[in-house]
């Protein structure tokens, strides 16, 4: 693509991974700091392709080494506007990986990049030449961009300093929709960004919904849509409202038909079980269904350990990712926590169980006061027993739910007679609900009787083992 840069430069790059055994440098991401940070400025403010690198290069560092890595992309032009940044941030996400042995994930301050030790063989050795092929990037596919300008910072004492600057700007973007809402407007935002790794993906940008991303409001979808109305990011009139408590939309079931090929045809923004969003693989936190309680957990990048349901964010994200609407597990962008519509038709924060600790404190101050203390975390259950005491003994609102189920068990004459020392109630999953797989060796809790509505099973073969 160009002659100048030390590597290839194409879309076909983009799913490139790069593993532990061939990775030379290992940038920002979960065991380190940094972010990416696009700012709009005025023309005589920024210097076309300027690059200023603000601590080591690539050649300074040793192989398998870990750093922390800040991108900050200053543009300028005449139709640049703040709304457009976040925007031209997410686009960095795709550009560097575009280059062939360069490796970008997530987004904002969650960045985490890896250079390859085939790329630094074949001369990748400076971040200049990254960020200058990212700035010829910017300037050929964003034509509203006239002017950028790059600043890399590798020293962490510098991170530290401009990190928080960076989290005041993600956040005012963030605030700027909390008093606009679904139905306050006739159009609603595609993208199409993820569809190169997850073709069925539908992501729908509503005041209501941030991208699953995190990094895409209704504000700067519409900012794009209206530089770029042919680019990945693009107006879906809303339509007829069909239901607005689910916030289902003729316009959003007739986009998801287009834009998944026919594999969706229907799309609930504020479900969890029913015709949910589909999930690319971008998400920041993903949501998951505990029959067990019959509650829903919240699982984010950041939290290493193990869910009460015996596995890790990881784990839920293979399982959830693809562009699929998986009944069961939700991928969500960290504001949605705070929508007001936030899975409002299966009961919002009334269903919500348990989350680590950290993504807690994070959305404390828009969790409704009285749910607060009785969503557990790490700290207070670890499996599915404990969850169910700590709901217990906290009174949680999902106990509710299990008290009416149970009622209307003792009501049903034809139900199977509950297992012997079972003091659980039973609850009844979504038809189509996808069970997570128990880590190995886990072991199960006991004690859950499924009941299927209106499911189809077929096995294609049983094998009966005598048990030694
Ligand atoms: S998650 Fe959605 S909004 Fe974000 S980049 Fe992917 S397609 Fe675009």
């Amino acid at each position: 693509m160009a002659d100048e840069f030390p590597f290839e430069i194409s879309p076909m790059f983009e799913g490139e991974r790069i593993r532990k055994d061939g990775m030379y440098a290992e940038l920002a991401g979960p065991k380190s700091k940094g972010f990416e940070l696009v700012r709009a400025a005025d023309m005589d403010e920024v210097e076309d392709g300027k690059f200023t690198l603000i601590g080591p290069d690539i050649s300074d560092m040793e192989e398998g080494s870990r750093h922390p890595l800040a991108m900050i992309y200053k543009i300028a032009g005449e139709l640049v506007e703040a709304d457009l940044e976040s925007i031209v941030e997410r686009r960095n996400h795709e550009f560097q990986n575009y280059i062939q042995g360069f490796m970008h994930l997530n987004q904002r301050d969650d960045v985490w990049m890896r250079v390859s030790k085939d790329a630094v063989a074949k001369g990748m050795t400076s971040f200049e030449a990254v960020a200058k092929a990212i700035m010829m990037l910017f300037k050929n596919e964003l034509p509203f961009i006239e002017k950028v300008e790059a600043i890399y910072i590798t020293d962490m004492d510098e991170i530290e300093k401009e990190i928080e600057n960076a989290k005041a700007v993600y956040k005012s973007r963030d605030e700027r929709t909390r008093d606009l809402h679904d139905e306050d407007v006739d159009t609603f935002y595609g993208c199409t960004l993820c569809a190169s790794f997850a073709p069925t993906n539908v992501c729908v940008v509503t005041p209501d919904r941030i991208s699953l991303c995190g990094a895409i409001n209704w504000f700067d979808g519409r900012a794009a849509a209206k530089v770029d109305p042919e680019g990945p990011q693009f107006a879906i009139p809303k339509g007829d409202v069909i239901d607005a408590e689910s916030g289902e939309y003729t316009g959003v079931n007739e986009a998801a038909k287009r834009l998944s090929s026919g594999e969706y045809d229907r799309i609930k923004l504020h479900s969890f079980f029913e015709y949910p969003h589909t999930s690319c693989g971008c998400f920041e936190v993903v949501g998951f269904y505990i029959p067990e309680v019959d509650g829903i957990g919240w699982v984010d990048r950041d939290f290493a350990g193990t869910a009460p349901n015996g596995l890790q964010f990881s784990t839920m994200a293979g399982q959830t990712g693809g562009g699929k609407q998986v009944v069961g597990f939700l991928g969500v962008g960290v504001n949605y926590f705070r929508s007001p519509k936030f899975i409002q038709s299966d009961g919002g924060w009334d269903r919500v169980v348990w989350m680590p600790k950290m993504l807690k404190d994070k959305i404390a101050d828009s969790m409704p006061e009285d749910i607060r203390e009785k969503i557990a975390t790490e700290e207070d259950a670890s499996d599915v027993d404990s969850l169910r005491n700590f709901l217990k003994g906290k009174n949680h609102p999902i106990i509710e739910k299990w008290e009416e189920e149970e009622a209307e068990e003792e009501e049903a004459p034809e139900a199977a007679a509950p297992q012997e020392g079972y003091a659980t109630p039973q609850m009844q999953m979504p038809a189509n609900f996808m069970p997570p797989m128990p880590a190995m060796g886990g072991g199960g809790s006991g004690g859950v009787k499924i009941i299927l509505k209106n499911a189809k099973v077929s096995i294609d073969k049983v094998i009966i083992k005598k048990q030694d």
